[in-house]
């Protein structure tokens, strides 16, 4: 079969092996691949200029999952030529600002089918970014490319469905319904905590939860949506408008455990139309199964979400520490769940 003349064009699609080369090397704008020179290198912000600007971020550090470093929010950039900058300004970062801007009220009221995918490729970026400056995604300063493609630990094809996910405001890539992942809105009530910025990725399951104020939006980027029906039945509430960050925290990490339960991932793929160029994002579903809970994995992840937090929780009644009651599987701020939590929280 003849290959696609659009196969590893850059404008419109880059095949895996482009993909590691890219975010393994850096030297290359993440977005259009273009080598980064002195005249067109600009620095995107890893956490976007109007978050930072919001909730006065600049100064504040930052604690990334895997190296546990602080780091300041302000200084945390990523390669990106100065035109891409642009495009996701307008393109991605302006509409995502407005259409959350007003809280959780007014995205429920604005969020139409053009809201729902403009808001996953906005999560697809961030939980990207995050990813490659976390160094969850290896750095080759000498240029080993075949090492880097030769670990196992990373899930390669998965993150590169998710850079077509995040360039697609430059290729023009049209997002399959197939291709949307879970995602929960919660209204979030809490006088606990000023901050008024959350985010928590598990890179792992490709699950991210951005908290803007009283709107937190949790998803999962590469599980086809195939964890809602879980979550819907097992993890939220039937009946309760409004979340504690703590309940929040806890609706991320289950929704990071169904995603590991799932036993065929969907395949994603890029199709090029022939006629017009056009690249579209879909998917082939396996037949959907979910496999039983792995405690150990269940309370690594949660121990993962809840790390900044474990040092001031206590446990009412109970000498038990929350470290503890992770390991065991029996920490929970969901009232339902609350009188099963005296034993491991079953299904
Ligand atoms: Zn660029």
């Amino acid at each position: 079969m003849t290959p696609s003349p659009h196969l590893n064009n850059p404008k419109v699609y880059i095949d895996t092996d482009t993909f590691i080369d890219l975010v393994s090397k850096r030297t290359r704008c993440l977005i259009c691949c273009e080598p980064l020179n002195g005249k067109v290198a600009n620095r995107e912000h890893v956490l976007p200029k109007w978050i930072l600007r919001k909730y006065d971020l600049y100064d504040k550090e930052i604690t990334l999952p895997h190296d546990y470093k602080a780091r300041q929010y302000g200084g945390h950039t990523m390669p990106c030529c100065k035109d891409c900058n642009s495009l996701l300004g307008k393109k991605l970062e302006q509409p995502v600002r407005q259409l959350t801007q007003g809280g959780y009220a007014k995205l429920q009221r604005l969020l139409d089918e053009n809201g729902q995918r403009l808001l996953f490729t906005w999560l697809s970026w961030v939980f990207l970014k995050f990813l490659i400056k976390d160094g969850a995604i290896p750095i080759n300063p000498d240029q080993r490319v075949k090492a880097v493609m030769q670990d196992k630990d990373t899930d390669w094809t998965t993150l590169h469905h998710i850079h077509c996910l995040a360039r697609s405001p430059y290729t023009g890539a049209h997002l399959s319904p197939e291709v949307l992942g879970s995602v929960v809105i919660l209204a979030i009530d809490d006088d606990r905590y000023r901050e008024d910025f959350d985010l928590i990725t598990v890179h792992e399951t490709q699950t991210i939860m951005v908290r803007l104020g009283d709107l937190a939006i949790i998803a999962n980027l590469s599980d086809s949506g195939r964890s809602m029906d879980i979550v819907h039945r097992f993890v939220l509430p039937a009946r309760q408008e409004r979340f504690t960050v703590l309940q929040a925290l806890e609706i991320c990490a289950d929704m990071a455990v169904t995603t590991t339960r799932i036993e065929s991932k969907p395949v994603y793929f890029t199709r090029i139309d022939r006629a017009t160029g056009q690249p579209s994002i879909h998917a082939d579903l396996p037949v959907y199964e979910a496999n039983p809970v792995d405690p150990d994995t269940r309370a690594a992840i949660f121990e993962l979400v809840y790390r900044e937090h474990l040092p001031h929780l206590k446990i009412a009644g109970s000498d038990m520490s929350a470290l503890q009651a992770i390991r065991e599987n029996r920490l929970t701020f969901l009232e339902h769940r609350i009188s099963r939590a005296t034993g491991e929280i079953r299904e």
